[in-house]
């Protein structure tokens, strides 16, 4: 494979382009289904083609013009849009290598099932570009295409494998940088979307030395309190202050199991108040007195 390069993949939807594309890395993937969501926030919205195309072939010329390796990920089985990429490559002295998907048509229909309803292509769409791209392949080569593959000839395994090891050393630490550290299990819990917002609040007292931790973003805050010994010792989970499920007019710290993001979004929503687990530091939870709280909480009675 020559780099730079413009990778064409050819394939019916549900052929397994997207796939194969992510082995790339992300800003070397033109997706036209990522096109149309831009201008229409619909991936699936075939209204939106045109726009989406125009903006892709802005996109790709200017990444031709550094000579920048770009992989065209849409089902580019119609001989003009072929045409139309191979002579954009030209124009920049690019090679064109022109993937073919070679998975079988049953296959491509029966993973539309899997899509949601916006992003289904019809059965007959998917059989008719099948069709089309197994009846281009002969010609590729003289529609211009330096190299022509089937995806099945290609090593990608590789460069997939070593961008997740990357990313896995880097969280780690173990590429000589800080890693995530305490983030990991923050990650492991509540997903991606918190790590940035995430402050841990040092020397707080308010969960009985536990460690506190902020989520803060504008006008909203949680506070959490890291466990270590929810179902004994060395057992890390998280609790989420909220409101006493007792008594209103309480102000004393009480605790609600966070599992995961649900649990943030519910108590923003006020969906928390009626949960079962939630334990007030001096009120204990409903049906639960506070002598039979675990040793922080008692901690931050006393
Ligand atoms: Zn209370």
């Amino acid at each position: 494979m020559p780099d730079p390069a413009l990778v064409v993949l050819i394939g019916a939807a549900g052929s397994g382009k997207s796939t194969f594309a992510a082995t790339w890395n992300p800003s070397q993937v033109l997706e036209l289904d990522a096109f149309r969501a831009m201008v229409s926030d619909e991936a699936g919205d075939q209204q939106a083609t045109a726009d989406a195309v125009a903006a892709m072939r802005t996109v790709l010329e200017a990444r031709l013009t550094r000579k920048k390796t770009t992989v065209i990920d849409s089902t580019n089985c119609e001989r003009a849009v072929r045409a139309g990429l191979v002579q954009a490559a030209r124009r920049h002295g690019v090679p064109t290598v022109a993937v073919l998907m070679g998975t079988p048509v049953s296959l491509c229909v029966i993973r539309q099932t899997a899509r949601t309803p916006g992003r289904a292509v019809p059965a007959d769409t998917v059989r008719a570009q099948h069709t089309a791209a197994t009846a281009a392949f002969p010609g590729l080569r003289g529609e211009g295409f330096d190299h022509v593959v089937f995806a099945d000839q290609l090593h990608r395994l590789e460069p997939l494998l070593q961008r997740a090891s990357d990313a896995r050393r880097a969280d780690l630490g173990w590429d000589g940088n800080s890693g995530l550290g305490s983030l990991l299990l923050v990650r492991r819990v509540f997903g991606d979307a918190v790590l940035p917002l995430w402050r841990w609040a040092e020397g707080s007292t308010l969960a009985g030395g536990d460690r506190i931790a902020e989520i803060t973003l504008g006008a909203d805050r949680l506070i959490l309190a890291l466990r270590t010994d929810v179902d004994g010792e060395g057992d890390y989970g998280f609790d989420l202050l909220t409101a006493c499920p007792v008594d209103d007019e309480c102000t004393a710290p009480a605790w609600a199991p966070a599992h995961s993001v649900t649990t943030l979004l519910d108590a923003l929503t006020g969906h928390l108040a009626d949960a079962p687990d939630i334990v007030c530091t001096v009120h204990g939870g409903d049906g639960q007195e506070a002598d039979d709280l675990h040793a922080p909480y008692a901690d931050a009675v006393a």
